[in-house]
This record gives structure tokens, sequence and C-alpha cells, in this order.
């Protein structure tokens, strides 16, 4: 079956149902308008897996959600089913651990344990006092997060505190991260307001001055693991998604995005949209079906780097790992030299993670620090772990579950240089009208940021 119906054409396709593609279709329908989602995958949800194993839920990708805005929650409790299905952390979640001389040590969550933590020398703490009055970086200067942070904090409170914190959220090196693209809000402190600490009063005063509503800030998950999250969207989307496709051909004729693909079943749909929005990884952008110009120039934004992660999920006895184990999780300063990013302690997050009496932990190794140790397989990665396990958190006994995901290319580097990126995004936008390039290599790669580009694009 072949169906041109120009007359009433979708106005807006977008390419790929991860979180960025899906929310944005949402948001669309929401307001009244039509889409189609084009994904290629059986299943909705890109980055977004959970994985149960008899009473074991295990994250493939991102464990939580920060829910820290009222149009965010406006914008999950819009969707059908989602609100009773939020589960938020526990209390313990706000405690997190950071590794120094193998051994985890809580960050200090205020002045007085600031004071304190055996985390931090002494001098470090002192040098913190010095931060209000270093000058701020010349308007428009790109340094390193690591730079800046130095700069501004000290090495030794880049080291034991930023180092580690990048590595989580980036699995990045903060030596090559570029500070206003990779954190656009502490670059904006700086130049704003002089510094991170008269930035963040700033902050404070202007949140209590605020009126009207205000969001209770917290960490989410769902009930089924992240993956209800899409789940839930698919759903709301109903005949708009159309996953397992293969997309044969993407063309511009007369001022139009012709696209055609075919369904699982086989059959062959050509349509007609106005806007053509992209939301697959940007090292996946040159392998559409565009023309072969479109594809050269789409060819350029490959250099944008997502390296390996493997996140390994182990189910232990409780009664084998001597730590509590009470807080988030604990992040490794690459100054420890260890083999793993960080261990999330999921089952101390949110209820409903393990079976009684057993706890779950996420372990992730790779990234830009150790791209080779990403690329091991479930056993070798086991005998790398464990011995970490051992040692930071006294695990004892043999895992009674175990689960691997390796992401071949897992997360976007917005480093060095990343302007010229952007700009080669909107140059091409502007060449080809009605196309858009979205998805977290443009805009902030947690959930939340995804979810903010899709709420912020322009509707029809
Ligand atoms: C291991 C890991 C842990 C993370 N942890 C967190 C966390 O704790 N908190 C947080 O907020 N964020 C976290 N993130 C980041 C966050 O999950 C991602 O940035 C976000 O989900 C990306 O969504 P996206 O839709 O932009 O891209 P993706 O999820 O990559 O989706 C892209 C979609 O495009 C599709 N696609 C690919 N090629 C094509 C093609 N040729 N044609 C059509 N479609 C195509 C894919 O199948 C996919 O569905 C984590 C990410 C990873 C990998």
């Amino acid at each position: 079956m072949t169906s041109a119906d120009h007359k009433s054409p979708p106005r807006t396709c977008i390419i790929g149902a991860g979180i960025s593609g899906l929310a944005l279709a949402w948001q669309l329908k929401r307001s009244g308008h039509a889409c189609t989602v084009l994904e290629p995958s059986a299943l909705a949800g890109g980055a977004l897996r959970s994985h149960r194993e008899g009473d074991y839920l295990a994250e493939e990708g991102p464990n939580s959600i920060l829910l820290n805005s009222l149009e965010i929650e406006d914008f999950l409790y819009s969707i059908p089913g989602l609100e009773a299905a939020i589960i938020e952390a526990k209390p313990e979640a706000k405690k997190r651990f950071i590794v120094r001389a193998g051994k985890p040590h809580a960050v200090p969550m205020g002045p007085l344990s600031a004071i304190a933590t055996p985390l931090w020398s002494c001098a470090a703490k002192l040098r913190v006092l010095a931060e209000p009055f270093i000058k701020a970086a010349p308007a428009n200067s790109e340094e390193s997060v690591a730079d800046f942070m130095r700069r501004r904090l000290g090495d030794e409170l880049y080291r034991y505190a930023i180092n580690p914190l990048v590595g989580g959220i980036y699995a990045g090196d903060p030596e090559q991260l570029s500070l206003p693209h990779a954190f656009p809000k502490l670059y904006a402190l700086e130049q704003h307001h002089g510094g991170l600490i008269r930035g963040g009063i700033a902050k404070l005063k202007a949140a209590r001055a605020a009126k009207g509503p205000k969001v209770r800030k917290r960490i989410i998950s769902f009930e089924n693991g992240m993956a209800e999250l899409p789940e839930k969207l698919a759903a709301a989307l109903g005949n708009s998604l159309h996953t397992g496709v293969s997309i044969q051909s993407l063309r511009k004729t007369d001022g139009h995005w012709s696209v055609t693909w075919s369904s699982a079943d086989g059959t062959i749909t050509e349509n007609s949209f106005d806007r053509l929005i992209v939301t697959v990884p940007a090292h996946r952008l040159a392998h559409l079906p565009f023309d072969a110009a479109l594809q050269d120039e789409l060819r350029e934004l490959n250099t944008i780097h997502y390296p390996p992660v493997s996140v390994l999920s182990l189910g232990f006895k409780r009664q084998h790992i001597a730590h509590a184990i009470d807080g988030f999780g604990a992040l490794v300063p690459e100054c420890e030299a260890r083999k793993i990013l960080g261990v999330l302690f999921p089952s101390s997050l949110f209820a409903r993670r393990a079976p009684a009496n057993e706890v779950l932990l996420t372990v992730f190794v790779g990234g830009e620090r150790q791209p080779e140790c990403a690329t091991a397989d479930t056993e070798k990665l086991k005998a790398t772990v464990l011995p970490e396990l051992q040692q930071l958190l006294g695990v004892s006994g043999p895992p009674t579950f175990v689960h691997h995901k390796h992401w071949e290319q897992a997360i976007p580097q917005y480093k060095l240089g990343y302007g010229t990126q952007l700009a080669r995004m909107e140059h091409i936008e502007r060449k080809h009208a009605g196309l858009q390039l979205a998805g977290n290599y443009r805009g902030g790669i947690s959930v939340t940021y995804c979810i903010e580009a899709a709420l912020s694009y322009p509707t029809p």
C-alpha cells in the first residue's frame, strides 16, 4: 500500500523515539497538534531501559530523574497513568559518597559537616574561602571544566569533588569538556555574579523572593522502573508512534519533507510533512536516508564523541555487604586510579528494586577515563568489579543477580570547541528549512534537559 495524502498531511514528523522524541511528540499532541513518530526499534525509549528478573529491577540507562520545575512536573502529570506510577527517592538518597584513599566518605551537606569532613584537607577547605575573590574569566572565553574548577576552587576540590561528579554525570573527562556548553549554569554563575558562591547566594535569594507556587525538588523514578516513562508516553501517543519501522527516504520536495518508511509487516507508507525533527544520536545522523549532500553535512557532526560505558547491575545478600549503603551511591575520583567510575545503591534509593534481605548495586565502568574497560564481557567485568566492591564496600559473598548492559556509544561529550558543532547544526537548519536537529547532544544530556528542550520547542 502506498499513501501520499498531500491534502491533509500530518505537519510534523519526528525521527527517533528516545525521551527527546517522545517528549516532543507528547508536547505537540497535548497542545492539539498532530505528529508522526518513527522509531526503528521494537520498543520506544532509547536509553531508558529497565530489566526485571524475579524481584530485581535494574536500570540499563538512567536510574532516576531530577524533578526540579513546575513545568516538568506538569508535563509528567499530563501523561495518562504516569502520576500514580511516580515513586520518590527515600530521604537517605540525599547522602552521597566520594572515595578517598580507598574509602567512601559522605559528601558534606552543610557548613558544619564541611568543616568536619575528612574528605578534604584543611588547606582545601580554606582555599574555598578565596573563591568569591577570584576574578571572572573574560566574557565569551571557553575554559575546560577542570581548568575552571581548579581556578575557582583549587586543585584538591577539583580532584575530590568535581572530577568524580563529572565522571558520574557524563562518564566524561573534565579536562576536555567545555564549561559553557557542558555546565552552562555554572558558567553563568561566574559570568553574571562573579563566582560560584556569590552566584549561589544570589540564586537562593531570588528563589526565596519569588512569588507563586514553587516546585518541591525531588529525585524520582517509576514503579516499574525508568522504562515506564516511555511506555506510558507510547501508549498516550497511540497510533502517532510507529515502532519497528525502516526509514527508506527523507526527501525535500515542493517545500515539504517527503518521508517514506516500511513497517514491520512490510507496508510502505509515504507522507509529506512541514517539519522534520530528527532526534537520533549525532553519530547516526549521517546514516539517515537523506540525499548525499545533506548526509555529507550531517557527517561533520560525527565528531561529537560518545565514549562506551558498561553498566553492571549486581545483587547481593544484605549480610554480604559490610557498608551501610545508606545513600545514592559512591563516585570514584580519577586520581584514585580504580577501574570503576562509581556505584549506585538503587535498592537504598527506591523501594522494590531487590528481593527482601538482598540489595542491588549498579556499577559504571569505562567512559572517557577507561574506555577499554567498558568493552569487556560480563565475566571479565565481574572479575574487575567484584574486588573493587570488596575493597570499597566490604562485599564478601557472591552476587545473587547479574545483569550487564554495554553501551558502545553512551553519552555525548560537549567538548572544547563544541560551539563550532552547534554553529554547524544551526547552519544546516537554516539551509534546510523545516529540518530540526534535537536530542541529548544539544541542550543537555539529562532526561530533565531532554524534556525541557521539548517543552521549549515552538509549537506550529
Ligand atoms: C548508562 C547511562 C546512564 C544515564 N544516567 C542518567 C541519569 O541517571 N539521569 C539522567 O537524567 N540521564 C541519564 N543518562 C542520560 C539520558 O538517559 C540520555 O541523555 C537521554 O535518555 C537521551 O535521550 P534521547 O532521546 O536524546 O536519545 P536516545 O535515548 O539515544 O534516543 C534516540 C532514539 O533514536 C533512535 N534511532 C537511532 N538511530 C535511528 C535511525 N537511524 N532512525 C531512526 N531512529 C533512530 C534510537 O533507537 C532511540 O530510540 C544516562 C545515559 C546513559 C547511557
